[in-house]
């Protein structure tokens, strides 16, 4: 295999930074990008961190047609002493692989991926953000280049990241959210695509969250595909419940994403001398825990929130308040503990930032 070294061609025209640190999610881009090229014959060749900017696709590219891509999401955090902090960045290669495997889309080196990340973010060090909260985002990402209409997996593609300073997801403290139970549309079904990160996942949630919203929901509780009978994800994060003492969350099968932040908060509960039961969870089981005065917290998981409190679930006309709109205890002991490590205030005894 030709190892070939990253080139840097340095932006000569910088942006202003924000002036405030608050930024919207995904709005603001730094100055550079990082591009590699892949090519059947060749392997993934020529990485380069160039100037962020417009990149040119023949209009027949075949991301534009059939969807052959796959992402990541990660954040970078500031400690308080001014260090730079990446939070487990080796699941995250691990899993792109995951998801190109089930896209036909072929591996990349993730070693590598890390080194030439780290390297990216070191020049780009001034747009991790400094307020308490905020962080820069990390999208790595591969599309399909090929120009072809014809169905099958693409020769070429090329494997970007690009990085966006965000704000904090909830300024004011964690905020429980409103939940609607699809019990209509389907995000995933075992077989499916559920488990990889790739685009048509996400855009065909759209009208279900959309339906949600108009109804006062934040966003929706997602029913396995099949029977709309045993609880996926909320939103694009994994969910956890507390229920009458014990905590439990749906077994990865196939079609849930397997979260990051959901397998920390595992490992993390389990140095806590708390067990996390991971099995199929049906709506009807806890709408009879509800009834029954178990439901005691629930909450989703994924790098954006960290933690999002769920404070009321609509399902069928029925509502289950939860913990009175109130954070629950575990929410925010996991949520303190979590956004610790990643920001260097809590001792990282598990290893986990780089
Ligand atoms: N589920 C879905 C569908 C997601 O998009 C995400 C965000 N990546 C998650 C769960 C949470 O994953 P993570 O904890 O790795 O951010």
């Amino acid at each position: 295999m030709t190892t070939y070294q990253l080139e840097v061609i340095e932006n000569t025209s910088k942006k202003e930074k924000p002036v405030k640190d608050q930024v919207p999610f995904g709005t603001t881009f730094t100055d550079h990008m990082y591009i590699l090229e892949y090519e059947t014959e060749k392997g993934w060749y020529d990485p380069k961190i160039v100037p962020y900017g417009p990149i040119s696709l023949d209009p027949a590219a075949m991301i534009f047609h059939y969807g052959q891509t796959v992402f990541e999401g990660m954040k970078a955090y500031r400690t308080e002493d001014g260090r730079i902090l990446l939070f487990r960045p080796e699941k995250n290669f691990e899993r792109l692989n995951l998801s190109s495997e089930r896209l036909s889309i072929p591996p990349i080196d993730e070693q590598q991926a890390l080194e030439h990340l780290t390297q990216l973010i070191k020049l780009e060090k001034e747009w991790v953000p400094k307020t308490p909260g905020t962080s820069l985002y990390i999208r790595p990402y591969i599309i399909s280049t090929d120009a072809n209409l014809a169905v099958g997996p693409s020769q070429t593609y090329k494997y970007m990241v690009i990085l966006s300073p965000v704000g904090s997801y909830f300024p004011g403290g964690l905020q429980p959210v409103v939940i609607h139970v699809e019990d209509k549309f389907t995000r995933a079904v075992k077989g499916g695509t559920g488990m990889a990160k790739t685009a048509g996942n996400y855009s065909s949630g759209y009208q279900a969250q959309a339906n949600a919203k108009k109804e006062g929901n934040a966003d929706v509780l997602w029913l396995d595909g099949v029977e709309k009978k045993y609880i996926e994800e909320v939103g694009s994060m994994n969910i956890f419940f507390k229920i009458n003492g014990e905590v439990v969350t749906p077994e990865l099968n196939g079609s849930i994403l397997k979260g990051i932040t959901r397998m920390s908060i595992i490992e993390l509960l389990g140095t806590w001398g708390i067990n996390v039961t991971e099995k199929r969870i049906s709506i009807d089981e806890l709408y009879e825990a509800y009834e029954a005065g178990q439901v005691e917290e629930v909450f989703g998981t994924g790098t954006a929130a960290v933690i999002s409190p769920v404070g009321e679930l609509n399902w069928k006309g029925q509502k289950m308040i939860i913990n009175n709109h109130e954070i629950g205890e575990l929410s925010q002991k996991l949520y303190d503990t979590i956004t610790g490590i990643q920001t260097g205030k809590v001792e990282d005894t598990l290893g986990w930032t780089v």
